[in-house]
């Protein structure tokens, strides 16, 4: 495990991205509902952000910030963006938006009690600009057990001007005293057509190139936006050739192919996702599903060629194996294990063919 660095409390602005709700795109309902509770005078003292990474909750905390303490906010309760305390939002120098995330000196990054500890001294003081301190805690999974506990004791005595924003994928990992004391806003993946013409305005990706990593991005903009076409179609080249070889191999080469992987955390995920899509592609073309609807739409060769090779049969049994090894990996099974049994089931099926 690699030493520990100088001790230093994680505490700092958040990373430049949207700054006002009129940006943020998608999550209507979540923003509905923010606007309604600040009409009311009813905002949370803390709120749980959940939801897959990339979706937006960082982005909300950060315009919710903004209005918070913008002096001019517009009529629909949005930051004008010009006033002194939005200027400072956007540079990412305002003190009264910390962002508390994980320490990465060791393997496994956390969320430290020294991190909650420094938050929790500053919460004695109001907000230093007058307005509201707001600090988000991302991803509130990581946070130490100790730093969840001592947390607690500001989610119990709720400093006045002080907004809590828990960021999670989901609740599971978190301690239920924590989330029973926030309010819970479900975030939703994108819609699908949303991140394609994101992706194809922001960085001038081919429809086809879209599409291909729209699929992949589970409706995460943020991770479809990390995500190299020509990376991913080299994958998926080299998953279509394991699933070939595996439709003929030796029981050896599925070990191999297996142990191979599982070193890849990943090129794993990536196989498992690239080779489900692959099959609901050739499920959607045998229902007779235009090409437009079809995730590696720019296949469509292949994937016809394919389909002279199998059956519906064959694909729902491939996914189901993909997926019951998801759910595994997903559990914490040791994944060379796992991959051994996809292995053997896909080979069974391979020769069926
Ligand atoms: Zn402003």
């Amino acid at each position: 495990m690699a030493t520990p660095k100088k001790e230093q409390p994680n505490i700092a602005a958040a990373t430049p991205g949207p700054l006002f709700f009129r940006d943020i795109l998608g999550q209507e309902r979540v923003l509905g509902h923010l606007r309604a509770a600040r009409r009311a005078e009813r905002l949370a003292h803390a709120y749980l952000f959940l939801g897959p990474e990339g979706v937006g909750k960082e982005s909300v905390a950060r315009a919710l910030a903004a209005a918070l303490n913008c002096t001019q906010p517009l009529p629909d309760w949005d930051a004008c963006g010009a006033c002194p305390s939005c200027r400072r939002m956007a540079a990412g120098t305002h003190a009264d938006f910390v962002k508390i995330f994980p320490t990465s000196e060791s393997r496994q990054p956390q969320i430290k009690i020294e991190q909650i500890r420094e938050f929790r001294r500053l919460t004695a003081y109001p907000p230093m600009e007058g307005g509201w301190r707001v600090a988000l805690i991302k991803p509130a999974e990581d946070m130490h057990p100790a730093a969840a506990n001592a947390l607690l004791k500001t989610l119990e005595e709720p400093p006045a001007r002080h907004l809590l924003i828990l960021a999670a994928a989901s609740e599971t990992e978190l301690f239920p005293t924590i989330v029973s004391r926030c309010q819970k806003m479900p975030f939703t993946p994108l819609p699908s057509a949303l991140v394609v013409r994101e992706l194809e305005a922001r960085r001038g990706l081919s429809r086809a190139d879209a599409v291909f990593l729209t699929a992949l991005s589970g409706g995460s903009l943020g991770r479809a936006l990390t995500l190299d076409p020509q990376e991913m179609a080299q994958q998926r080249r080299q998953v279509l050739e394991d699933l070939e070889k595996l439709g003929q191999g030796s029981p050896g080469a599925a070990v191999a192919w297996a142990k191979a992987l599982a070193k890849n955390n990943q090129a794993l995920d990536n196989f498992i996702l690239l080779a489900q899509m692959w099959y609901r592609d050739l499920l959607l073309l045998n229902c007779g599903a235009a090409g437009r609807f079809l995730a590696h739409q720019d296949c469509l060769a292949d994937l016809e060629q394919q389909q002279k090779r199998g059956g519906p049969e064959i694909w729902f049994a491939r996914f189901g194996d993909l997926a019951a090894a998801h759910r595994q990996l997903q559990a914490n099974l040791n994944p060379e294990l796992t991959l051994d049994i996809l292995g053997f089931r896909l080979q069974r099926q391979g020769t069926r063919l």
